[in-house]
């Protein structure tokens, strides 16, 4: 099995526990609730791999996609801050930088279709970790417990680790590069491997459970979290 191959199934292993962890808890998400789906999505590379994929395999084109043709005129010249780089500042005692240019673009998500995910199966780990205690139309805004923003944290790390070194960025910027080389890199940036985490002393608790479910959960016959880190390692 070629190292790509076994990142697919990697990745397919930690959304499989990142689902199964989410479910310990109830959450006002609901099939047809997409207030969260806008282009403002980050991705890695191996996500991005996944998604096309997932597309050719369904007889679905990107080029049907307009909102692909928008990105490229008008992704920010600037690659964002990634998860592990912004926990790399803050474990060094850094101020992460000021982003140049918002990196937010409200508008709907190209893949919403009817107000459902067209890309459900492959969405990417960001997507996955848009929950919310409330209605997020009615309130204003989704309310997500500390300890689920932490722990959504640490599965992001985890697949930035595993996509290392490939690009890193808006959803929208990673299809269109992928799929067109001549695209560039412009406005993305880099995975990088884990510095370390983040975790506030109060919840070392809670995380340690988690980190037991993934060193136990099996992949083949190995561990899913020794098997990520040492994928980099
Ligand atoms: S990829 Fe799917 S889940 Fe993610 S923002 Fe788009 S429609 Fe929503």
């Amino acid at each position: 099995m070629g190292p790509s191959e076994e990142a697919r199934r990697l990745l397919a292993a930690l959304q499989q526990s990142h689902a199964a962890w989410l479910r310990e808890e109830a959450w006002a998400c609901k099939s047809g609730c997409a207030a969260c789906c806008t282009r403002s999505v980050h991705i890695t590379g191996l996500e991005g791999r996944e998604i096309l994929r997932y597309l050719r395999e369904a007889g679905r084109s990107l080029e049907q996609v307009e909102a692909f043709q928008e990105a490229a005129a008008a992704r920010p010249q600037n690659g964002p801050l990634t998860t592990n780089h912004f926990a790399r500042l803050c474990l060094a005692g850094l101020e992460p930088p000021a982003e140049p240019e918002s990196p937010w673009d409200f508008q709907p998500c190209p893949f919403l279709t009817e107000d459902l995910c067209s890309i459900y199966p492959v969405r990417p780990m960001m997507c996955r970790a848009f929950v919310s205690k409330r209605t997020c139309q009615e309130a204003g805004s989704a309310e997500v417990p500390p300890l689920v923003l932490t722990t959504n944290t640490l599965f992001l790390q985890l697949v930035e680790h595993l996509a290392a070194g490939e690009a890193w960025g808006n959803m929208l910027t990673i299809l269109a590069s992928l799929q067109d080389p001549e695209y560039g890199d412009v406005g993305l940036s880099r995975a990088e491997e884990i510095p370390g985490f983040l975790i506030p002393p109060e919840e070392e608790e809670a995380v340690a459970a988690l980190w037991k479910g993934l060193a136990e959960a099996r992949v083949g016959d190995k561990s899913l979290l020794g098997s990520i880190l040492r994928e980099r390692g």
